[in-house]
């Protein structure tokens, strides 16, 4: 047997202290050890991974900007076979890691750009777009190009805020503006937005009247909590969805900083890990052509590594759940 590289995925099964094992702690600079998406030639790949370095548009304390690295380093934790969904992720889907955004950290707009063409290429050559973040502005555009490939997505929005507040144009966005954004702009309809963890205070009550006047369905952590709303709530998901394109937003902060602590702007009342986790085996079968784990600032994240790894684990059943799901649209 040839020397592993961190770009071989066929230490699978090779056990701890034979020769070609490697150990956990080496090859650690893609996300789980996938190998590195070359410049050219995507040819057929099902998952790519996508680091989006950028932390422009917070309201509060920085550092998601280094959120990719941290969640990678996490990352060789987790590894391929999800128990709970019952499939292995990287043996179902042809993976990659396609590297970082080349974010412009002084020019939001340049960056949404680099985003939106980035996006648009891994999709084009057939993949899902799994994108680690970044603060959650980086969401608008994802949208802009997975909406323009998906028509009537289905967005699932796991966050302790509703993200529709209003600058009233001044600045244009920040990162508690993605969703308002998105239905501005026409990219998905308030219908076919479900909201889960939200919680806490507001800076006006007129961001959640918004959200209603919109259509978007809304499980707040109170209602997360009364099993008949949350099955009502999935199953209204799961009608809305059918057998169409679904799109995951995971803004880390939904989970209490508790399990979480790791992000800018948390919030006290929200889900545990093991809710965070378990809400998303609850989404088994829908179409998922792609997602995020965004708003992941490791600077708080004390000496744990515990958001990353929490974030880590969610990117992996983000995957699952493509893997999962109705075949992509290039099989
Ligand atoms: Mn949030
Ligand atoms: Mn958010």
């Amino acid at each position: 047997m040839g020397k592993m590289t961190p770009d071989t995925r066929e230490q699978e099964g090779v056990l701890a202290g034979t020769p070609d094992w490697q150990p956990p702690v080496t090859g650690t600079g893609t996300f789980s050890r996938l190998p590195r998406c070359p410049e050219f030639g995507l040819g057929e790949v099902d998952l790519a991974i996508l680091g989006i370095p950028w932390d422009g548009l917070v309201t509060y304390r920085p550092g998601a900007r280094f959120g990719p690295q941290a969640i990678r380093q996490a990352s060789i934790a987790c590894r391929s076979y999800s128990q709970a969904m019952k499939v292995d992720v990287f043996k179902n889907l042809k993976s990659v890691d396609a590297g970082d955004v080349d974010v412009s950290i002084f020019d939001f707009e340049e960056t949404f750009s680099r985003i939106e063409t980035r996006v648009a290429e891994l999709q084009q050559a057939g993949a899902a777009v799994v994108s680690i973040g970044g603060d959650h502005s980086v969401l608008l555009p994802i949208l802009r190009a997975t909406s323009a490939k998906h028509r009537q997505l289905t967005l699932i929005h796991i966050d302790a805020h509703t993200d529709t507040s209003d600058t009233g144009g001044n600045p244009p966005h920040h990162h508690g503006t993605c969703i308002r954004d998105a239905i501005e702009e026409g990219l998905i309809k308030g219908e076919r937005i479900f909201q889960i963890g939200i919680r806490g205070s507001f800076g006006d009550a007129e961001y959640l009247a918004y959200g209603e006047q919109s259509g978007i369905n809304l499980l707040d952590m109170h209602d997360f909590h009364d099993p008949a709303r949350k099955a009502e709530f999935t199953a209204r998901l799961r009608e809305t969805a059918g057998e169409g394109p679904c799109y995951l937003t995971f803004d880390i902060d939904g989970v209490d900083p508790a399990f979480a602590p790791g992000t800018g702007t948390p919030v006290p009342g929200g889900l545990s890990s093991f809710e965070a986790i378990d809400f998303l085996y609850d989404l088994r079968g829908l179409n998922f052509v792609g997602g995020d784990v965004v708003e992941v600032a490791p600077v708080y994240d004390i000496e744990t590594q515990i958001t990353s790894l929490l974030a880590a684990s969610i990117v992996l059943q983000i995957a699952a759940l493509v893997a999962i799901g109705k075949p992509l649209s290039k099989s």
